[in-house]
């Protein structure tokens, strides 16, 4: 059976609307970039669509509370004996205070070890660690163009990182920028290159539709293990269904 795809915005929500021969109507909200998609019978017109979005905005909220609040809630503290993660594995947290320029130093694939002058404030430290993240994950990022581009035939102008609550990646097609979420650094590898490829797959389709599918299936085809290992946890927001 044909579907048909469209997008439309509810609340400043974008909504992704798929049509197909099914009997009830089924809204999700999904990784990686917390879109809003709802599966709807033919028969269902836009106006009876965006009616049965306003009926779920608070769950569709809630849902993104929920995501936010354990965003939050992995900005620990920040002092000696916390884990920390970063490219998916588990550090013990080693603050040490010395009169030096502040450093993060991974040491016995154990520890991470975070030095700042003595009486640092906890937004001190926060700042000096998400440096050092971020430029982790920048780092990993020419050799990964490198390798995509040509696969997937199409280049990328700048690849921004952010601190995002709801979304993983997201890009702009016509300017060929991606966004990608500063959180991605604590993740195994194959998440962030699975987010980027991602990305980089809806310059050639803004959809998620069949044909989006398709085109992961082929330039990525084990994707589905890593968008599920990215929603593993400790951060993942939810157990997400496709
Ligand atoms: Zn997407």
């Amino acid at each position: 059976m044909a579907t048909e795809h469209c997008k439309m915005e509810v609340s400043g929500i974008p909504v992704e609307v798929v049509r197909k021969d099914i009997k009830n109507l089924h809204l999700g909200v999904y990784p990686p970039d917390g879109h809003v998609r709802v599966a709807a019978p033919q028969r269902l017109d836009d106006e009876a669509v965006r009616l049965a979005v306003i009926s779920k905005l608070a769950w569709i909220r809630t849902r993104q509370k929920a995501f936010q609040a354990q965003v939050r809630q992995s900005q620990r503290e920040l002092i000696t004996g916390e884990s920390h993660y970063y490219e998916g594995r588990r550090f013990r947290l080693d603050v040490i205070e010395h009169n030096a320029p502040p450093a993060v130093r991974l040491r016995n694939n154990q520890f991470m070890e975070l030095s700042v002058r003595p009486g640092s404030t906890w937004a001190k430290r926060n700042e000096v660690l998400e440096r050092w993240y971020r430029e982790r994950l920048r780092e990993q990022i020419p050799s990964l163009l490198t390798k995509w581009e040509p696969r997937i035939g199409e280049t990328v102008a700048e690849v921004r990182i952010k601190k995002m609550k709801t979304l993983w990646g997201s890009c702009n097609p016509s300017a060929r920028r991606i966004w990608l979420n500063l959180e991605l650094a604590k993740k195994p590898p194959l998440c962030l290159e699975f987010i980027l490829v991602h990305e980089m797959v809806h310059f050639l389709e803004r959809l998620h539709n069949a044909r989006f599918q398709e085109l992961m299936d082929t330039v990525m085809p084990l994707w589905r293990s890593h968008r599920d290992e990215l929603n593993r946890a400790p951060l993942a927001h939810e157990d997400w269904t496709y």
